[in-house]
């Protein structure tokens, strides 16, 4: 039995730069964390549009951000990213008027931030912050359901509500009657999202929400966050001075330099594959193609096809689709396609396949690892081809070096774009 293995199709998941302004219609992604009427918000999530927003502060003698101006597609998560003091913050906190613009406006769908009280705005809007700011003197559950309460919601349902809202966030409903300082800084961050989460709001602000927890504890927050988001799918503004950070939870990211200026708005891919200047250039780093291969699977994209073949097949055909193929090893596959080894020239001596290969398939690599493991591994293996394999250890396609450095250089590396929420983590 010979078989040339097929290419891998590009998944679903890839989608289109140019389809990002409408909201997510995937089927699996929930609508609404909660059947609960929407209480003064209209959807699940809303656009925001900054249209040439400026602010100056009181006797400052330039603007802390100026002519600002920014669309964010409902259900994408936007990460403002750029040096302490470019006007990150400021340009956020506009949106909740927690800082009034001086000029220009902010629009969530097509409604100015201006029209009505801020007090209710604020509500409106979950916002997330460094400092947590949990009121110390409050349970876990009385501060999740701070903004319900305001906005006199029956306790029984509040409490449904934070029941619900804790299980989002995987916190133990036993936490509820606990005081902020008997949780540790990761479990009273999550309560943050919890709490800002309340009323389902259209938009989250989220102003270094994880930058006070350890570098093992904050990956792990922001995997929960992005899970968390496939779910609930708001537009979120996200800050942070760490691009890493950006490159992980951002469809979108604006890299900003001083005075709030947008020095790129671009996608990962795009930045890391077409920096606008040297600024972004080397916000980036000089790293970005591994940057780049971070952003995707190994099953992502097109991989080469190996000669596959049993034991005891004859050895003539494989020899002949080994002398056509576009890897010129054969690979030896049980019944199930899972890869046992390569094929030798010795190995093709005979009449018959053996059962036994010369070399091992190794390494062996799984389609869902980043393409930066891919490569790690080829390089420390000191391979030229790697057999992939799916979660059921079948057979996939080959990967080799020349590959991720021929998409490197393709078209398609600019174009296969996949959403924050289903690109690969570390977890
Ligand atoms: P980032 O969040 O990017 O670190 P900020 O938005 O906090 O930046 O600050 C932008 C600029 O505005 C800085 O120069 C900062 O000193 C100034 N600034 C921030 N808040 C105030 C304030 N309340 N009053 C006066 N100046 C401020
Ligand atoms: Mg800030």
């Amino acid at each position: 039995m010979i078989f040339l293995h097929d290419r891998l199709l590009h998944l679903p998941r890839v989608v289109s730069l140019h389809s990002c302004f409408s909201p997510s219609t995937d089927g699996h992604k929930i609508q609404s964390v909660s059947s609960e009427p929407l209480v003064q918000t209209t959807a699940s999530a809303s656009p925001v549009r900054y249209a040439d927003v400026t602010k100056r502060y009181d006797g400052a003698q330039s603007d802390a951000v100026s002519h600002l101006d920014l669309e964010i597609p409902a259900g994408e998560i936007c990460v403002m990213v750029g040096p302490s003091g470019c006007g990150k913050t400021t340009a956020m906190r506009m949106a909740n008027r927690t800082v009034e613009m001086t000029s220009g406006d902010i629009f969530i769908g097509d409604r100015s931030v201006r029209d009505g009280d801020p007090a209710i705005l604020r509500r409106e809007i979950g916002y997330v912050i460094q400092q947590i700011g949990l009121f110390p003197h409050r349970t876990i559950a009385q501060n999740i359901g701070t903004v319900p309460k305001l906005l006199g919601w029956e306790k029984d349902r509040i409490r449904q509500r934070v029941i619900k809202l804790m299980d989002l966030i995987g916190l133990d409903p036993e936490y509820a009657d606990r005081y902020p300082s008997q949780l540790s800084g990761g479990q009273q961050q999550r309560v943050g999202v919890a709490r800002a989460l309340a009323v389902d709001p259209p938009v989250m602000l989220m102003d270094e929400p994880f930058g006070a927890i350890d570098p093992i504890n904050r990956s792990r927050l922001q995997n929960e966050f992005l899970r968390l988001q496939a779910e609930i799918d708001k537009t979120v503004l996200f800050v942070t001075h760490d691009v890493d950070e950006a490159l992980k939870m951002g469809d979108r990211i604006a890299v900003m330099r001083k005075g709030g200026e947008v020095a790129q708005y671009a996608t990962p891919t795009e930045l890391l594959m077409e920096p606008a200047d040297e600024f972004v250039e080397d916000f980036v780093g000089a790293d970005r193609a591994l940057k780049r291969l971070a952003l995707l699977r190994v099953g992502d994209i097109d991989l080469w096809k190996a000669p596959l073949c049993q034991a005891g097949d004859p050895t003539e055909p494989v020899k002949e689709a080994v002398r056509r193929a576009e890897v010129p090893h054969a690979v030896l596959v049980d019944s199930e396609q899972r890869p046992m080894g390569w094929l030798s020239n010795r190995d093709l001596e005979g009449e018959r396949v053996p059962e036994v290969p010369d070399s091992k398939p190794n390494p062996v690599l799984e389609a869902r690892w980043t393409l930066r493991d891919g490569l790690a591994n080829l390089l420390a293996n000191g391979s030229q081809y790697a057999v992939v394999v799916d979660d059921n250890g079948r057979l996939q396609g080959v990967l080799s070096v020349e590959i991720i450095s021929d998409f490197l250089a393709s078209p398609e590396a600019l174009e296969i774009d996949i959403p924050a929420v289903d690109r690969p983590h570390d977890d």
